[in-house]
């Protein structure tokens, strides 16, 4: 059964999409099956992994409408995963699953047939606490936040744990890591580096050890339709998102994670 996380933070332009579509291609580099959803209208996520948005047949708003099934969604990303893409069709779907009585369990029971066949499913979640992103929390074993180590960033995070908290208590007892990941750090900034210490102590082993640079790499990767890892896998950012990776697998697997064969 498949690991499944959704990368979250109601705030915009903070990393989500990024780690999404890195970690993805990273854990397949690491010879895992992996699904990324798009859960953003804002598509980002399937633009970012070289699926065209402007031209879907179906897209993830069909899979939580009923209207299409996984396998006519489903598609395959050259960086060596699945992708159930999104566009701007999506942010429909927010008014119409109301009229559904189970709204918030619609990507879990769309699922339901095909967690057995991936190793981990990674949904990027828009930037806010919508419906869409209660169903991805509704499905999810965790819930990963990158941060900034800014003045601002751990405001809003009361917000989200509070949405966790209450979801794992009424809808998703399964939904039980709540871990933190740094990301665009700089470490000259003296303010980024204070920041990061006091989430490392508030927040302990919450916190992942691997810090994400800011590195232009990443940043440029998506107008090549490619996760920065295998855009420049010697850059800094792609080699931080490798980490990242591995330190998930030691987190979730321990020795496993060594005896698996990598793809490349
Ligand atoms: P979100 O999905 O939270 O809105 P994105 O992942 O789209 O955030 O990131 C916002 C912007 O920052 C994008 O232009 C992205 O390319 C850039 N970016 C994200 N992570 C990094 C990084 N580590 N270094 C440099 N640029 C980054
Ligand atoms: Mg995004």
């Amino acid at each position: 059964m498949a690991q499944v996380f959704c990368i979250a933070n109601q705030k915009g332009g903070v990393g989500k999409t990024t780690t999404t579509v890195n970690l993805a291609a990273a854990l397949a580099l690491r010879g895992r099956r992996v699904l990324m959803i798009d859960l953003d209208p804002q598509g980002n996520g399937t633009t970012g992994c070289g699926v065209e948005k402007h031209m879907l047949d179906a897209s993830v708003y069909e899979l939580l409408l009923g209207l299409k099934t996984f396998e006519e969604v489903v598609r395959h990303s050259e960086a060596g995963f699945d992708v159930l893409p999104a566009n701007r069709e999506l942010s429909g779907a927010e008014v119409e699953l109301v009229s559904f009585a189970d709204r918030d369990l619609r990507l879990k029971k769309a699922l339901s047939g095909v967690i057995g066949k991936y190793d981990y499913i990674l949904i990027d979640c828009p930037p806010s606490l919508s419906m869409l992103t209660l169903n991805a929390l509704c499905f999810a074993d965790g819930v990963i936040i990158p941060m900034q180590c800014e003045y601002f960033a751990l405001e809003g995070l009361t917000d989200l744990v509070g949405s966790v908290k209450r979801v794992h208590g009424d809808k998703n007892a399964g939904l039980r890591i709540i871990s933190i990941l740094r990301v665009m750090f700089d470490p000259r900034i003296t303010l980024q580096q204070q920041v990061s210490e006091q989430l490392k102590k508030h927040f302990g082993a919450k916190v992942f050890d691997t810090v994400i640079p800011r590195n232009v790499r990443l940043a440029e990767a998506p107008s090549y339709g490619k996760p920065g890892v295998t855009y420049d896998r010697s850059s800094k950012g792609a080699k931080a998102y490798m980490a990242f990776a591995d330190e998930i697998l030691t987190r979730l697997e321990g020795g496993a994670s060594q005896r698996k064969a990598e793809r490349r």
